[in-house]
């Protein structure tokens, strides 16, 4: 089992008592109404929670990336679509953070620490997800002023957030064509960005999740992220390794909250003459349940920490998201099996979490994507030339 250090353990307490007390009371029937969680994200400000990756010199209340999943983990325990009006704000203050000019720093992170910016992801088009190198948005470069033109899709925190990391190739005829890529940020105001609709979604609902239509939308030079063309694609992975592991942490979450709703039904629900934790399927469940969350939460821990001894995590994190998500779709449903009819209802908070599930196979580079970069790390890791077959 892992032991949080008492300053862990305190932030989680604080984090604990307001999911506990403010969001799962209000969490599933503000889905249901499909109803953006507005006091709620203002109380998510004033707990720090929009700058937990920021440096303090730019206004941030830094975390280390162990106390990071538990906080994630911790919301998403309440509801997981409100950690994700944090996610992609968090992916972005990440790259920004890592790869931002000093200037670039000075002028948006103090405000994105707070929340009064709030930030999101323009990766993923209409015709390209999983392989990003096949974007066809632009960014042409005019003096001092790029032009982009392009459409992004399912931008969480499209309406809502002002502040995007943008993905766009420069130089569209580059091979190989990452090479062609930058990084940008974006900031509302000028004309030529459109917000489109908001995607209607199984689940995850709540949290906006658009499209953005960019038609010679003007971006300054100053906003090219390190002030290098060419380098948007590294960076831009190197936040989704980040990202990797709070979606993780949400499944985590998702999961724990599954199991605990199923524990308490299945001591109350009388079968047969007996509460059904006595039956022994139904206890085969629980444990196998309980027994997949320990491993996932270990496997997300060990991730984090690798990060926080500064070494990249990419096997890792890969590892954590693909096993955490998992678990967190196969326990939901056996908790809905568990429940029973009353799983299937809409007055028990299982069939929400079974809806919200999903989304985590998808979101942060798709399950099968996360298997092919463990592949890839494994094979890195053990290469043919140092051993051979044995
Ligand atoms: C609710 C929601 C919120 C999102 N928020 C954001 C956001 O804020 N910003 C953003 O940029 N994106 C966001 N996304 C998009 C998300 O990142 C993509 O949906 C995801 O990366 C998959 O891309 P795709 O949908 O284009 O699927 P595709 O890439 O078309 O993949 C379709 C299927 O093919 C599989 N596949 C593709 N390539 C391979 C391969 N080489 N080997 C094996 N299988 C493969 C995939 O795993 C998948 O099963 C969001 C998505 C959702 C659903």
């Amino acid at each position: 089992m892992f032991e949080p250090k008492q300053e862990q353990a305190l932030i989680v307490q604080t984090i604990r008592r307001f999911a506990e007390k403010e969001v799962r009371p209000v969490a599933s029937e503000m889905e249901h109404r499909n109803e953006y969680p507005h006091a709620l994200v203002e109380q998510m400000k004033k707990l720090g929670l929009f700058g937990l990756n920021t440096p303090e010199e730019y206004g941030g209340t830094p975390v280390d990336s162990t106390t990071f999943v538990m906080i994630f983990e911790e919301l998403s325990r309440a509801w997981m679509g409100l950690a994700g009006v944090l996610g992609t704000h968090l992916v972005m203050c990440d790259v920004l953070a890592r790869f931002g000019t000093a200037e670039q720093k000075r002028r948006l992170l103090p405000a994105l620490a707070t929340g009064e910016k709030r930030g999101g992801i323009c990766l993923s088009e209409p015709n390209a997800g999983s392989d990003l190198q096949a974007i066809t948005t632009t960014a042409r470069r005019y003096g001092e002023v790029y032009r982009v033109n392009g459409s992004k899709m399912w931008v969480t925190n499209g309406r809502y957030g002002d502040t995007f990391l943008l993905l766009a190739k420069t130089n569209p005829a580059a091979q190989p064509a990452h090479q062609g890529m930058s990084a940008f940020l974006i900031e509302k105001g000028a004309p030529g960005l459109t917000v489109g609709r908001d995607i209607d979604k199984l689940g995850y609902k709540s949290v906006e999740t658009c499209e953005l239509h960019f038609d010679e939308f003007p971006v300054p030079a100053a906003n090219l992220i390190g002030g290098v063309e060419g380098a948007g694609f590294k960076q831009v992975m190197t936040g989704l390794e980040s990202e990797r592991i709070n979606v993780a942490a949400r499944g985590l979450g998702l999961a724990q909250a599954a199991l605990e709703d199923a524990l308490r039904y299945a001591q109350v629900r009388v079968a047969f003459g007996k509460p059904i934790c006595e039956h022994q399927s139904i206890q085969i469940k629980l444990a196998d349940m309980a027994t997949k969350i320990e491993a996932a939460r270990l496997l997300t821990y060990s991730a984090a920490e690798k990060r926080d001894r500064g070494e990249r995590a990419d096997l890792e994190a890969g590892m954590a998201k693909l096993f955490a998500t998992e678990t967190a779709a196969e326990v939901s449903l056996e908790a809905m099996r568990i429940l029973g009819g009353n799983g299937y209802s809409k007055d028990f908070a299982v069939e929400r979490y079974y809806r919200d599930a999903p989304l985590l196979l998808i979101g942060g580079g798709t399950n099968e994507l996360q298997r092919l970069i463990i592949a890839r790390g494994l094979l890195q890791k053990y290469p043919s030339d140092q051993g051979g077959a044995r």
